[in-house]
């Protein structure tokens, strides 16, 4: 009898309706959308590349997640995966030194850095890609990051190889102070580099991109994506009203707010990534592989068929239009 004012035993209370929800339905099988509010169930928004299928909003993606999206059956050779930050201003703050907070975040996130870089194909298209991972330090750049994309984009300047760097980041990373702020100028110029070997950067600007990432590599590539909806700017719209005490304007930092004023080329829809990035991997290629006019030009002059970016963007998104109609 004793048993049955305790729970165990024989006399187990029934389980409350709570309960019995949280059994049926584990944490992860539904997702709730943060725009419209509905209740997803998570392997279709899984098949739908983490969009919406309601009202299109386009969930974050972890770096390994967009790579799965972006490569051929998910191969990708990894490049300077050892590559490990170091604290050289002996760093802390309140959440404690910056060492620690490495180790932490690489448990964590199972990453090593905030980029991830390396080789794959693209329906059988040779690529590099560069890939933040929000979820390290708000893909923070620090020394190791810039030091990553300097690689990619010496290697891709090397061998021909278009690249394709899909942002995502608070900005520079404090705790590297001007190690971190450096890389800026570093990735830039070696981007540069890579323009005078006339090799394609296209960027995928996606949500948030702000900081020192925006105003580096990020937005000087041949063309400059955005999906739908993503926030990207330098500082945060609040830091920007307190300063110039104006109302902004609806909309802003948008991808579509930068579309209409020139920042971004082209608004791409996740579904329609792929065969947006095969069209203008296609235009490169046919563009470079005129060897007269390679030959002919001056260093840092691009081909005649390079020269206006958005053109050939538009065309991709025409293409790509047409190749999702098609079915
Ligand atoms: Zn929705």
């Amino acid at each position: 009898m004793r048993g049955f004012f305790h729970r165990h035993g024989k006399f187990r209370p029934l389980a409350t309706d709570d309960d019995r929800a949280a059994r049926q339905i584990p944490e992860d099988l539904w997702v709730k959308c943060p725009r419209c509010q509905e209740l997803l169930y998570s392997k279709e928004l899984e098949d739908n590349a983490r969009v919406c299928p309601k009202c299109t909003y386009h969930f974050r993606l972890r770096a390994r997640e967009r790579l799965a999206l972006l490569t051929d059956d998910g191969v990708f050779a990894e490049w300077d995966a050892d590559l490990r930050p170091e604290d050289p201003l002996a760093f802390a703050d309140g959440g404690g030194p910056y060492g620690r907070k490495l180790e932490d975040t690489r448990a964590k996130s199972g990453e090593a850095e905030a980029l991830v870089t390396g080789r794959a194909t693209l329906d059988g298209r040779p690529l590099a890609l560069a890939v933040c991972d929000f979820d390290f330090l708000g893909a923070s750049m620090g020394s190791v990051f810039g030091e990553k994309l300097v690689r990619a984009a010496e290697r891709c300047a090397a061998e021909g190889l278009p690249l394709l760097t899909v942002s995502a980041s608070g900005g520079a990373r404090m705790h590297e102070g001007l190690f971190s702020l450096m890389q800026m100028a570093k990735t830039v110029a070696a981007l540069a580099r890579l323009g005078r070997a006339r090799v394609p950067h296209l960027a995928l600007l996606t949500d948030p991109c702000y900081g020192g990432v925006t105003a580096s590599y990020a937005t000087v590539a041949d063309v400059v994506m955005a999906e739908p909806g993503a926030l990207i700017g330098f500082a945060g719209p609040r830091v920007i009203e307190q300063i110039t005490k104006q109302k902004l304007p609806e909309g802003f930092q948008t991808a579509e707010f930068l579309l209409a004023h020139g920042m971004v080329d082209l608004i791409v829809e996740r579904t329609a990534l792929r065969a947006t990035l095969a069209t203008l991997l296609d235009h490169y290629a046919r563009a470079t592989g005129q060897p007269d006019r390679v030959a002919d030009a001056p260093a840092g002059a691009r081909p005649a068929a390079m020269a206006d970016p958005v053109a050939i963007a538009e065309s991709a998104l025409v293409g790509a239009g047409a190749e999702a109609r098609g079915g």
